[in-house]
């Protein structure tokens, strides 16, 4: 736990927008992320979130999706039209599709609650950490367990020995790859990977992610790398940080 507790200190004072309704959730979002050195500024409707974003601009934003005044999903459309800001949308389970929308309209990741602080601290990380380096896939070399890209050569290696990708499956690997640990949706992917056309088109990706995980992961039916998230899309652990 050292590294992390380390890492958080140097983020230390990321300003982090809370907007949810329900006390309990605020005042323990409050605790815990001032204790690992947030400044926390909670709003309890969606327009107090609103202004406070266009006032204070926080490095990331803390969404609930169901709030008193206004649609969560119109707090995603508004800040993305005006910016990168991460937002992690916390979600009630049984609200899938919102929350697929939410995320298909710009949300960085989400967390059900109820949620661990871990989880939390994870997927703040995770999103302050794209909004530095926006393209991690952009190193020359990517590693991650025994797993190695080489972006230059178009090279993949499993343990040392080469594997053959068809152009798809390396396109979607590298799609992967160039967003380490977020969270990303099934048309987030169809789209990169194929096309804007194909953004529901899921069963293709399905195939070729089960092609992927055959060449690349130790055992392709408990994955470490393409990590279902189920409902919503997949997540590419690397855990690097
Ligand atoms: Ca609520």
């Amino acid at each position: 736990m050292t590294g992390s507790v380390q890492a958080d200190a140097r983020r230390g004072g990321a300003r982090i927008l809370v907007i949810e309704d329900e006390p309990g959730i605020v005042r323990a979002l409050k605790t815990n992320l001032s204790a690992h050195g947030f400044q926390v500024e909670p709003v309890d409707t969606g327009g107090a979130g609103l202004d406070a974003y266009k006032r204070r601009r926080p490095d990331l934003i803390l969404l609930d999706l169901g709030l008193p005044d206004i649609d969560g999903k119109e707090i995603v459309r508004a800040v993305r039209s005006d910016g990168a800001t991460p937002i992690i949308v916390l979600s009630v389970r049984g609200a899938e599709r919102e929350k697929v929308e939410a995320l298909d309209l710009g949300a960085d990741d989400y967390l059900t609650k109820p949620f661990g602080v871990d989880e939390l601290l994870a997927r703040i990380r995770v999103a302050l950490r794209h909004t530095a380096a926006p393209d991690a896939g952009a190193e020359p070399v990517f590693r991650t367990g025994e797993l190695e890209i080489n972006i230059a050569q178009r090279l993949v290696r499993v343990a040392g020995s080469e594997v053959h990708l068809s152009p798809t499956e390396y396109e979607l690997l590298r799609a992967f790859a160039s967003q380490p640990d977020k969270l990303i949706t099934d048309s987030m992917l169809l789209r990169r990977v194929w096309g804007p056309e194909y953004g529901d088109e899921a069963h293709y990706l399905h195939v070729y992610v089960a092609r992927l995980r055959k060449k690349i992961e130790p055992d392709p039916q408990a994955p470490r790398y393409i990590v279902t998230e189920p409902g919503v899309g997949y997540r590419f652990v690397t855990n690097r940080g």
